[in-house]
């Protein structure tokens, strides 16, 4: 048996000066860090409790001075989901959060732990396969060769295929939001796109978060009142299940030109994957069907598909072609917020 100790930070200062001790981790609603402790794949030698901080905002979302909404990194993804201010003004991020995991699991995990969350890759969370070179750097990846019908198609690389298995950072993606966070030294946003990583030679690595930093909020831009949004999740059940490719789409139009397009993909790599080849065909054009087809196409053209995860490339050209439909109020979505 290992022990664990414990300790219930007061406020952000203090969560900061216990983080700076070696083989600490934060603990937010524990929903992904104690399945990692049980399995073996992480093994904090301290938790810190940052649930019961006592500094003003982390547990609720405000509107900022600028049109834009700060979401606390303490809200539980249900709260976020459901905040007058995030269901008015972005519903794209209350449909992104609300097609994570089940209502318990959205009742405990928080923002902070949501956007650290680590990959679903199997050979990751199975101690019994020796190779992973995100749990044991330099062991190899046993997805390569192996089952990767979940994997990346876009930016992995030798050394990593997992995918960034959150809803919410898709969303957040395709809405351009900023990640706050804290150390001793002070306070930084991060850009959500420079937030997540692509593994290189590093797929220890999830995230550009420093040892010790504490994420504090989410920052949103102003929302256009004007855009139409969607976000379309493709899975193999209708909940409880991580998307095998999703879409967040917001698009703003301007007559029948596409004034400004937002796409980012979900399940398809290591990080939310910004759309910008789709993006850059759309904007400023009519939305016809023969554009939005063959932007979806160009788009997954740079795709580099493994043997058993080739639907993908087809399964996320439609998946783009719908999400941006509805967000043009063309089509609908079931339900649950999948495609049928
Ligand atoms: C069965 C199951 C199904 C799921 N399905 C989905 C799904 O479909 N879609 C989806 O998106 N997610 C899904 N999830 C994942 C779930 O969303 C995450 O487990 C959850 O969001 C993590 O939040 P948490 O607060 O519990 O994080 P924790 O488990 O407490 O922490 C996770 C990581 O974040 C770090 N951390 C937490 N807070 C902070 C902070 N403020 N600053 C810095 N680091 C921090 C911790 O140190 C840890 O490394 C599923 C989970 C389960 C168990």
């Amino acid at each position: 048996m290992e022990a664990i100790a414990y300790e219930r930070a007061a406020d952000i200062a203090g969560a900061i000066r216990a983080a700076r001790e070696p083989g600490v981790a934060f603990i937010g609603g524990g929903t992904n860090l104690l399945d990692l402790m049980k399995g073996g794949v992480e093994r904090p030698v301290k938790l810190i409790d940052i649930t019961h901080l006592s500094d003003d905002g982390l547990d609720t979302a405000r509107a900022l001075p600028n049109g834009g909404v700060r979401i606390g990194a303490l809200m539980r993804n249900s709260d976020a989901a459901n905040h007058p201010l995030v269901r008015e003004r972005y519903p794209l991020l209350t449909q992104a959060l609300l097609a994570g995991a089940s209502a318990q699991l959205r009742n405990m995990a928080t923002v902070g732990g949501n956007l650290m969350q680590r990959t679903r890759c199997p050979y990751f969370y199975d101690t019994a396969f020796a190779a992973c070179n995100k749990r044991a750097p330099g062991s190899g990846c046993a997805a390569i060769d192996g089952h990767h019908r979940n994997h990346a198609i876009f930016g992995a690389s030798e050394a990593c295929i997992a995918v960034n298995p959150s809803d919410m950072s898709v969303a957040l993606a395709a809405l351009d939001a900023t990640v706050q966070v804290a150390d001793a030294g002070g306070t930084r946003g991060i850009p959500i796109g420079q937030f997540h990583r692509l593994p290189g030679d590093r797929p220890d690595l999830d995230t550009t978060l420093q040892r010790g930093e504490l994420i504090t909020s989410v920052d949103l831009p102003p929302a256009t009142s004007a855009a139409g949004t969607a976000y379309l999740k493709v899975r193999d059940r209708a909940s409880y299940a991580f998307a095998l490719v999703s879409v967040a789409a917001m698009l703003h139009m301007n007559g029948d030109k596409v004034e400004a397009v937002h796409i980012a993909l979900g399940g398809v790599a290591h990080k939310p994957w910004r759309a910008t080849i789709a993006e850059g065909m759309l904007t400023g054009q009519p939305l016809s069907d023969k554009a939005l087809h063959e932007a979806a196409a160009a788009q997954m053209r740079d795709a580099r598909p493994l043997r058993e995860n080739r639907y993908k490339v087809a399964v996320a050209e439609r998946a783009i072609v719908r999400a941006v439909n509805v967000a043009a109020g063309r089509e609908r979505l079931g339900v649950t917020g999948e495609t049928a």
